[in-house]
């Protein structure tokens, strides 16, 4: 990374577009980025028509003026839709009122038009400066000392239509409430055996309605990208519904995109959808129009995070950008930061809207890229109705699924994914009940298609899980096992006991020829800390769990002095632990991987202490479970409370297997089907070329990789059950200055 100048900029920041969750988060890490890095931060308040006004919408701000913001939706410096900046005099103006205040950095914050305009703006300046000059609006000593402006924009934007970053920041919050939502109706609709239409957010990008009905499970979508052929969409979905309806469902669940169309480009509309189902379906049909609930509520962990994240990557952007540079973009690729060029990411994104909106939807489909176009493929076969018929000429394979470890929300998704995605390639799926106990003793059933409706939700694991790791005459009983039911492949979707098992049967080949099938492994587990893999399945719900946990315990201390000692799992992996402390503003972090020691706690103490003098009101010290065997949290809690003496109180929340349960976050479901998708595809075709590897898929990168389990075993510390490098450590630096109380010295306020 770049070294800072150390001259004194002075940064604005803005909000812009429709508000989404999340951007809250990217105003904290800007601004305390900003601040930690000697530059002054300014907020301009009400997006770009706070930027024409100026006066008054310019607010600097200093390090507690971002104290606990983070967990609030929408923007806490307001965001309008200004019609002034969409015209030359008012641009002028915005570029007055930078001028005049000093500012020679700007970050903006919001959709894709936001994001147009802060282009347009950089493109425009000298020009701008220029005319300021002639007009004697401003001195030309003046207009000298600003000759570029900086600039850096982050993609915010809950239908995460802008091109360049895989996500905007308040995608996936939304998605959270729309999977609610879908969830909540679900039941209702089942309780009555009824229809109903969802509609979503999204002119023109399907993102949310597409994500959507993957996550929840929904049986049909119609979103702008794919649309259906003409108006066949009025014959063919109400017959996709009844032949559900005649293979067993209760509910039937459509959702349509706000910008849905036929391939004509003829808007088809949610009432439009629901008066042709009910038509043909004689049935009542109920409409949803989820509307502005979307956008609300608290952000979801990943919101927090990337917002953090992207902030603090922007602040370092302008303050180290080369001048005469262009502007960039600061985004998500492949779960890492990027920079793009922002009239690249801009005229990207126009693309796509004028392919939409010209009805080329081929080329709409291929400027989204591959894993879009993927996913639609994927939605297909998950919401038939019932598989394809097998094919005579094509041996049936009989592929087994089981889930070892802990439970992990996003295990029924995975399992489901597979059992459905095997019978629609016209092979026999069969579940195992308990794990390797299940292999052991030959619990084991034949899973039909209705056999897994409605596990896409569900938490917890239907097939049932343990902990058992074969050993001594096991292997006997799992090789008799695997040959009386004329077992071809497994998938093991579960955590480390899984992962060790699978990998203790491989190494018995030579004695068990049973054990010569293809065996994989999909990591499944909220600790996060499997080899092979970036994310396991089931570690962002239990994030999110954490995150709103937190926000309820710092809720309860607000009439006292206090300071939390929160417990969270994670074994000796602290990815759990730093991302919570990331995402919930904690003080301080304490992981297995960095140790604790006694001085670190005087220090932790005499931080308290301090800061608690100083006028703050609520600490948050977030501990892995396994940070040190000495240090417990109940020692810690001890230690500060008596070291504290009266200043402040300690309470210790140890958060438990709250952080297991719980229906799967969208995104661990969309993981989940992602995963199980690729392992049964690739269970298919080595057992019918006869080979039979041993592997671990994992998400690298945002590559969708298999990696030999005995090459896994090299890169683990077996003792601590965790990878030897983990990607997310580089993140701790982070951490710790966003939390600290700030170059001012003071924290009056929470993190
Ligand atoms: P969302 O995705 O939530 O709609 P957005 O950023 O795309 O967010 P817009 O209403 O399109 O929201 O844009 C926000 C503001 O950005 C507009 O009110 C206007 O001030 C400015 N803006 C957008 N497009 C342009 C443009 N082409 N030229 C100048 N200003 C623009």
């Amino acid at each position: 990374m770049k070294e800072i100048e150390k001259i004194t900029h002075r940064i604005g920041i803005l909000t812009s577009g429709g508000d989404a969750p999340g951007m809250n988060a990217a105003l904290r890490a800007a601004v305390r980025t900003a601040l930690e890095a000697g530059a002054e931060a300014v907020a301009i308040r009400e997006g770009y028509r706070g930027l024409v006004e100026g006066g008054d919408a310019f607010r600097p701000m200093d390090w507690d003026a971002v104290g606990g913001i983070m967990h609030q939706g929408g923007t806490v410096i307001g965001t309008a839709r200004s019609e002034a900046f969409r015209t030359r005099e008012g641009r002028l103006q915005a570029a007055q009122n930078l001028v005049e205040h000093g500012i020679d950095c700007l970050i903006v914050i919001g959709g894709d038009g936001s994001l147009t305009a802060a282009d347009l703006l950089h493109h425009e300046w000298t020009g701008l400066l220029a005319e300021l000059v002639e007009g004697r609006r401003i001195a030309a000593e003046m207009a000298e000392r600003y000759p570029r402006l900086a600039l850096a924009g982050i993609g915010a934007s809950i239908d995460n239509d802008m091109a360049g970053t895989d996500m905007s920041i308040g995608a996936d919050s939304a998605l959270h409430r729309i999977a609610e939502a879908v969830d909540g109706i679900s039941a209702t609709a089942a309780s009555h055996q009824r229809t109903f239409v969802v509609e979503v957010m999204g002119r023109h990008c399907g993102y949310l309605a597409l994500m959507s009905c993957l996550s929840t499970g929904a049986d049909a979508v119609l979103i702008p990208e794919a649309p259906p052929a003409g108006d066949t969409w009025t014959d063919i979905l109400p017959r996709r519904l009844r032949a559900g309806r005649e293979a067993g469902r209760r509910d039937s669940i459509v959702i349509v995109a706000e910008g849905a169309v036929d391939s004509e480009g003829r808007p088809i509309t949610a009432e439009q959808v629901r008066r042709v189902l009910e038509e043909k379906m004689a049935e009542e049909v109920r409409v949803t129009i989820l509307g502005h609930v979307q956008r609300g509520g608290a952000p979801s962990a990943y919101d927090r995070l990337m917002g953090t994240l992207l902030g603090h990557a922007a602040v370092r952007e302008v303050l180290t950008a080369a001048p005469g540079s262009e502007p960039q973009l600061i985004g998500v690729r492949h779960n890492r930061i990027i920079r793009k060029a922002l009239d690249e990411c801009v005229e990207a994104t126009r693309q796509v809207t004028a392919a939409v909106e010209g009805n080329d939807f081929n080329q709409a489909l291929e400027l989204r890229g591959s894993s879009f176009s993927d996913t639609i493929d994927t939605v297909q076969t998950l919401l038939r109705s019932l598989p394809h018929p097998p094919s005579p000429e094509r041996r049936r394979l009989r592929l087994a699924v089981l889930s070892s470890g802990g439970p992990a929300p996003g295990m029924n998704t995975a399992t489901r994914a597979a059992v459905r995605i095997g019978l629609d390639e016209g092979h026999q799926m069969l579940g195992v009940h308990g794990g390797f106990r299940g292999l052991i003793d030959g619990d084991i059933e034949e899973l039909g298609w209705m056999s897994v409706r409605g596990w896409t939700t569900a938490g917890g694991c239907e097939l049932g899980i343990n902990r058992t790791i074969p050993r001594g005459k096991d292997f006997y009983a799992i090789a008799r096992t695997i040959e009386d039911l004329s077992i071809d492949g497994l998938l093991m979707i579960g955590g480390w006991s899984g992962f060790d098992s699978a990998l203790r049967l491989t190494r018995k080949r030579e004695a068990f020829p049973a054990f010569e099938i293809p065996i994989i492994c999909l990591p499944a587990t909220i600790n996060n800390n499997l080899p092979g893999s970036e994310l396991s399945v089931g570690a962002d719900t239990a994030l999110n769990a954490i995150v709103e946990a937190v926000d309820k315990i710092k809720q309860s201390a607000v009439a006292s002095r206090r300071c939390f000692v929160v417990e969270v799992m994670g074994r000796y992996c602290g990815y759990l632990a730093l991302m919570a402390g990331l995402a919930s503003g904690a003080e301080r972090v304490y992981l297995n991987e960095e140790g604790v020691t006694i001085a670190d706690l005087e220090k932790d103490v005499e931080d308290l202490i301090a800061s608690f003098k100083d006028g703050k009101r609520l600490g948050l010290m977030i501990r892995n479970e396994e940070a040190n065997p000495c240090y417990t949290t109940q020692f810690m809690v001890s230690l500060f409370e008596e070291e504290g003496r009266g200043l402040f109180d300690v309470r210790q929340a140890i958060l438990g297997h709250l952080q297991q349960g719980g229906n799967p976050s969208p995104f661990d479901r969309i993981l989940a089907t992602r995963l199980a998708k690729r392992s049964v595809e690739r269970l298919i075709d080595e057992a019918e070329a006869g080979t039979a590897g041993a592997l671990a898929i994992g998400l690298n990168n945002g590559v969708v990789e298999f990696t030999e389990l005995e090459t896994l075993r090299r890169h683990v510390d077996a003792d601590l059950q965790r990878p030897k490098t983990q990607w997310w450590m580089e993140l701790r630096p982070i951490a710790q200055f966003l939390a600290q109380p700030g170059p001012s010295g003071s924290a009056k306020t929470p993190a």
